[in-house]
Parts: structure tokens; sequence; C-alpha cells
């Protein structure tokens, strides 16, 4: 996807405060954060969102949820509680057309997104 910005990323083209790197997946922190911790994690392959998993990816998916919670436990914020978070279109709120997960912790969430 030539004028996604996480493509972009993932090719170095784009700069990014990179907090994991491994063969299928990047993690870094949202530019924007919404929290004291506010990780995205995303897969170097392009999706839209999560509707264009499958289950062919479910063990991407997996390895993107576990890192998730391995980075949440590093980042300090597993003892008293963060979020994981996909959108997914408009209505959902997303943004950036490249299927992420956010982690969100380090205060007080509540509603819809906290
Ligand atoms: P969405 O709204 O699609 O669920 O989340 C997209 C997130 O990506 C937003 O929280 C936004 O702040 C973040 N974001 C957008 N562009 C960039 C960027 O160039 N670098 C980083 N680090 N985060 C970005
Ligand atoms: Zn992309």
């Amino acid at each position: 996807m030539q004028d996604c910005i996480f493509c972009k990323i993932v090719k170095g083209e784009v700069p990014c405060d990179k907090v994991h790197e491994d063969e299928d997946i990047l993690v870094f922190r949202d530019i924007n954060p919404q929290a004291p911790v506010h990780l995205l994690i995303i897969p170097k392959k392009h999706y839209n969102s999560i509707v264009d998993m499958t289950e062919t990816d479910a063990a991407l998916a997996g390895h993107m949820v576990n890192t998730a919670a391995r980075l949440a436990v590093a980042s300090g914020v597993a003892g008293k509680g963060f979020r994981l978070v996909t959108n997914s279109g408009s209505e959902g709120g997303q943004t950036v057309p490249h299927m992420h997960f956010h982690v969100l912790g380090g205060r007080q969430l509540s509603g819809e997104l906290g």
C-alpha cells in the first residue's frame, strides 16, 4: 500500500518510536498518546482492518495479542490494568486503514475508549 502511513513506518520511510520488532510485527508509540502508555501493534503485512484477517492469519493475530500483553507487563501497566483495542471502519473510529491494536494504560480508563 503505497500511501499507507503504517506501511511507510514498516519500510523505515517514516520514523517511529519503536518498542518492539520481529519478523511479522512492529510496535511503536502513538504519535498522539491518549494515555501515559499508548502503543500501536501492527502487522508488517498490510490489512485494511481486522475484518481482512482470516483464519489463515490466526497465528499472527494471536502473536499480536500475546505481544500486547507482554508489553503491557513490561510497561508496568498490567498490574493496575490496561486496555487492548482495535478500531475497524469509520463508525468504529478507525483513522489509519492499516490494521492495528492500541495498548492503553497508565491512567483510569472509562467510557468508550476512556
Ligand atoms: P485509529 O484511529 O485508526 O484506531 O488509530 C490510529 C492511531 O495512529 C491514532 O491514535 C494516531 O494518533 C496514530 N498515528 C497516526 N499517524 C501516526 C504516525 O505517523 N506515527 C505514529 N506513531 N502514530 C500515528
Ligand atoms: Zn499499510
